[in-house]
């Protein structure tokens, strides 16, 4: 009833209303404009959770120390905002293992997922004006939260042609006094790359001479399986501070279980010293903790999965991988640039110019929906128009049916040449 009356609220213009702009959104889309619900089982080759599939099962030293914690009735508190210590103690000896020093406990900070570390780190670091400098193609979540945060976004491009590369020289025509830190994500979401050691380090020395920090997406870490090996940005730290963001969701196939962290690697204490560090406790201080259980499993996880259980994972990526790779590399209108080599993605290019009556990456990914019942992202929205995003850690058959699917779905749409 209108009561004359002018109201006083309004929604917060940095959220998003549209919901198609968001992965979750757009693939809850295309998975309502299936045609075939009844008939064909859906292959989701557009998330990355394979946590359905039952050959993604955690390990079992993962389920039992949640099990123990949670039995023991000694972990039903609330826990300090920055973890508990024996999980912190536990994230840095992980951490440790593959850096050139080692990392104290109070260089770790738990949080809820990784997401949760990219939400805290981006808040701490959005003073008015400041902007940060994002991956082109990315992940959607650093430029949602950005917004929401008043962050000013720039991007840099990923170089397809030299295996998804940072643009160095975009990256330093980017910045300027304002600029607070840049972002890289590797293992790459949503490339399937995985940088250089050499290649870390200049970008690295860019940050250095540009006086930005690295804010390093290591949620990927360790799922590689490529010539690269997986090289932590901390190594870095010493040239440049490092805030890496990691959890254990996806190496571990957990990612409902929340929980993952924010870890300063920076020797120097450059980040103590310009009280980042104290702005992170302060944010988390007026957030919420990851359940307290699941926080006291963490020393387990870490140190007592068996080496098996992650080449056993990483076989079924690597053949699902290689499978997806192989069958685009016989599809006419769409291409890979690059073998992935890690994470659980690849991108793939649509030529538009074979194709009959598919105008863009979102026309195709529609149709393909409603058509084969294969779910694929768009490209869009992770930055790149007419681009794919696929993810290739699902089970080798439901892999080889998907993209026949899509090689099918080509095929019907191809241009006729005459
Ligand atoms: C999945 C993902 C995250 C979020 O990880 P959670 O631990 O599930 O919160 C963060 N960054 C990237 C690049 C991801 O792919």
């Amino acid at each position: 009833m209108d009561n004359g009356k002018v109201w006083g609220f309004k929604p917060n213009a940095n959220i998003s209303l549209d919901s198609s702009s968001t992965i979750r959104g757009i693939l809850g889309m295309l998975m309502d404009s299936r045609d075939h619900k009844e008939e064909r089982p859906v292959i989701p080759l557009g998330h990355g959770d394979p946590s359905s599939f039952p050959i993604f099962r955690t390990s079992q030293v993962a389920e039992d120390a949640v099990a123990e914690a949670l039995r023991s009735a000694n972990f039903n508190s609330y826990s300090p905002s920055i973890g508990i210590l024996p999980a912190r103690r536990a994230v840095a000896d992980y951490l440790s293992r593959d850096l050139p020093y080692k990392l104290s406990p109070d260089d770790v900070f738990l949080t809820i997922g990784c997401i949760q570390a990219i939400e805290t780190t981006l808040a701490v670091l959005a003073r008015p004006g400041a902007n940060i400098l994002l991956p082109r193609p990315g992940f959607p979540l650093y430029e949602s939260r950005a917004a929401f945060s008043n962050l000013e976004i720039r991007h840099f491009d990923l170089l397809p042609e030299n295996n998804w590369e940072v643009d160095l020289d975009a990256v330093e025509a980017l910045a300027d006094e304002n600029t607070t830190a840049i972002v890289i994500i590797n293992p790459g979401n949503p490339c399937g790359n995985v940088f250089k050691y050499e290649h870390l380090k200049k970008i690295a020395e860019t940050a250095k001479k540009l006086g930005i920090l690295i804010i390093s997406d290591e949620v990927y870490g360790h799922l590689t399986f490529g010539s690269n090996p997986f090289v932590p940005m901390g190594v870095f730290g010493s040239i440049v501070p490092v805030i890496t963001v990691g959890s254990i969701s996806k190496r571990w196939i957990v990612p409902g279980w929340r929980i993952g962290w924010i870890v300063i690697t920076d020797p120097k204490g450059v980040l103590k010293e310009t009280k980042i560090v104290d702005c992170i406790k302060g944010c988390l201080n007026i957030s919420t903790d990851p359940a307290t259980f699941i926080q006291a499993a963490i020393p387990k996880i870490l140190e007592k999965t068996k080496k098996d259980f992650f080449s056993n994972i990483l076989a079924i990526v690597e053949e699902s991988a290689e499978i997806c790779y192989n069958e685009i590399k016989e599809i006419d209108c769409i291409s890979c640039p690059h073998k992935p080599e890690g994470s659980m993605f690849l991108m793939a290019k649509i030529n538009e110019s074979l194709l009959e009556d598919i105008i863009d990456d979102m026309d195709f990914c529609f149709k393909l929906a409603k058509e084969e019942s294969v779910i694929i992202l768009p490209g869009t929205l992770v930055g790149l128009k007419n681009w794919l995003r696929i993810t290739f850690a699902l089970d080798q058959s439901s892999a080889r049916e998907g993209m026949g699917r899509v090689k099918a779905f080509c095929k019907r749409h191809a241009k006729q040449l005459q």
